[in-house]
């Protein structure tokens, strides 16, 4: 159908520009507006910075087929439904907040308003929890289906509702009631991150049905990429990295754990930028204080983890800097999406170390509330994520796109990302020999019981004499100095190749004195071809610089 000739048009016109003074609609939404109007289901697939709450705002104040209902929208961050309810009532929209967070005293209020005979709400922002396990809620929710007064539900974030990946919440699984309970009510879920599994859970889990579904091109043109090798003083690097291209701007630094944030914020305020931590663990009130003081931009820099970041809505983000290595490519395109939603040029560095990967394989390993069936997702997307950051050919866009099973053209990266910035041309690299060294290489290790890390591997086959190798006898295994003439560089290609191609796997177990775990080498499902000589060549593509 087309939405231009559509009943609503005019009164979906009139108030884009009357409220939200808009005068053109974005990608996608006035075909979402209409869809839902017309009483459909309708999945939202959604860049970040793309105009996801206009696709519900706005419906919410036409009349539609019947009389005006109340919206629901579901959401899992208090703050930014917080920020959206401010920037509606000054819209003069009639929006209100249900929370868990709130006074009683105002949810008594709300509750009285829905329960009444008067003027209803447009809006009303919910967190899936109390959607699903406040009894007044059900009540005030039974009493409106039956006045015909509930106009939609919107789930937004909702791929939260899917077990495929990190980001799962239990409180999304309870949305699967809405269509038992509620069964004609239109749902709109929005999402700014689903790949095919996670689509397909979204469907499945609401009980979509005869839905529109809207999706678009996910590459954002205006971030730049880039993946570095974790420089050894890598709080001093982002310093001098924000120092030279950022020094006024705005920006995320994304760490791995809390503890860490707390450090790295620290270092880069006694270096004098204005650095603040966020994660889970910080009371309400001090998250509430940090966003706020991020946003007016007296504070220019949020060190944080993955807690920080679903839904805010600040458009001069100029950077966002991973510290560690994400756990998935849905995750890191997730991150670095917060930048540059005013569509101006933005830069996404991440600095890559082999340890972090390890760190997080181990962690997947220890999780005991994960189920077999998620540990191997985990570890695959981690694998994934770990591909690409050692990947050092291939256009970024067009290895991020395809998680979204979206073909992207390297040639229209015009050079925005590290990988195609390199002036150079593609050669192929023949290292079926230091492959098959390394490989028995590493079965001799195993054999007589002694576990080697990546590094160490690299420097044994190089016949490397540091102390530490010579102390552990390393000198006895097969192929010791074999690779001495070999580049560095070009083994430790090959080497990763090896694990990218599960020839080898890394196995984690704890490290000698330190008691931090390491990640140690050991042969992979794939190793038997090449052990037995049926594998005859191996092959890498690099690009050379011109
Ligand atoms: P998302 O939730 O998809 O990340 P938002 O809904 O927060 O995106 O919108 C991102 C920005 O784009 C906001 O500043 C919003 O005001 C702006 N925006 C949305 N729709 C339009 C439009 N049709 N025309 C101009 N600006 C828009």
């Amino acid at each position: 159908l087309d939405p231009q000739r559509s009943p609503f048009i005019t009164e979906v016109k009139e108030k884009l520009t009357k409220v939200f003074g808009l005068r053109d609609f974005r990608t996608n939404q006035l075909a979402a507006i209409i869809a839902t109007l017309s009483g459909q289901d309708v999945l939202v697939l959604m860049p970040t910075g793309g105009g996801k709450s206009l696709c519900y705002q706005l419906p919410a104040l036409c009349h539609g087929k019947k009389k005006k209902g109340v919206t629901f929208v579901v959401s899992p961050l208090i703050a930014l439904m917080h920020d959206q309810v401010q920037q509606l009532q000054l819209r003069h929209v009639d929006a209100q907040l249900f929370t868990g967070e709130q006074e009683i005293s105002d949810r008594e209020m709300l509750s009285s308003r829905l329960l009444g005979t008067g003027e209803k709400p447009t809006i009303v922002y919910i967190t899936p929890e109390k959607l699903h396990s406040s009894g007044q809620m059900t009540r005030i929710l039974q009493f409106l289906y039956s006045r015909g007064e509930i106009a939609r539900f919107v789930i937004d974030e909702a791929h939260l509702i899917s077990s495929w990946g990190r980001d799962f919440r239990e409180s999304y699984v309870s949305l699967r009631d809405l269509r038992r309970d509620y069964a004609d009510i239109p749902i709109m879920a929005l999402t700014a991150t689903a790949t095919r599994e996670q689509q397909r859970d979204i469907i499945t889990g609401l009980g979509l049905r005869d839905y529109l579904l809207l999706s678009q091109s996910f590459n954002r043109s205006n971030l730049r990429y880039a993946v570095l090798k974790k420089p050894t003083r890598t709080v001093d690097f982002i310093h001098k990295w924000i120092m030279d291209k950022y020094p006024q701007e705005t920006g995320i630094i994304y760490c791995g754990g809390r503890d860490k944030c707390e450090k790295v914020a620290k270092q880069l305020r006694d270096l004098g930028l204005t650095a603040k931590h966020f994660h889970a663990e910080i009371d309400p009130h001090d998250k509430m204080r940090t966003m706020e003081e991020w946003k007016s931009g007296r504070c220019k820099i949020i060190v944080a983890t993955i807690a920080f970041g679903m839904g805010i809505d600040k458009a001069d983000v100029r950077f966002v800097i991973h510290h560690d290595m994400p756990s998935s490519l849905a995750g890191y395109n997730q991150e670095t999406g917060r930048a540059g939603r005013d569509g101006k040029p933005s830069d996404c560095l991440l600095l890559y170390a082999f340890g972090d990967y390890s760190w997080q394989l181990d962690r997947i390993r220890k999780d005991e509330g994960l189920s077999e069936e998620n540990k191997i997702r985990q570890n695959r997307d981690l694998d994934d994520m770990n591909h690409f950051c050692t990947n050092t050919t291939d256009c970024r866009r067009t290895q991020l796109l395809n998680i979204f099973h979206e073909t992207f053209d390297p040639s229209a990266c015009h050079g925005t990302c590290d990988n195609c910035t390199i002036p150079g041309h593609m050669i192929e690299e023949d290292v079926t020999t230091i492959a098959s060294n390394l490989v028995e290489m590493f079965q001799s290790a195993q054999a007589l019981g002694i576990k080697i890390t990546k590094p160490m591997g690299v420097d044994v086959y190089r016949g490397s004499r540091k102390k530490e190798l010579l102390n552990k006898q390393l000198d006895r295994l097969t192929h010791f100095g074999t690779g001495k003439t070999c580049d560095r560089a070009r083994v430790e290609r090959t080497l990763q190749r090896l694990l990218d191609d599960r020839v080898l796997n890394p196995a984690v177990g704890p490290s000698g004195s330190s008691g931090y775990s390491a990640t140690y080498i050991e042969l992979g499902e794939n190793s038997q071809q090449w052990l037995e000589r049926r594998q005859t060549r191996m092959i890498i593509k690099i690009r050379v610089p011109s």
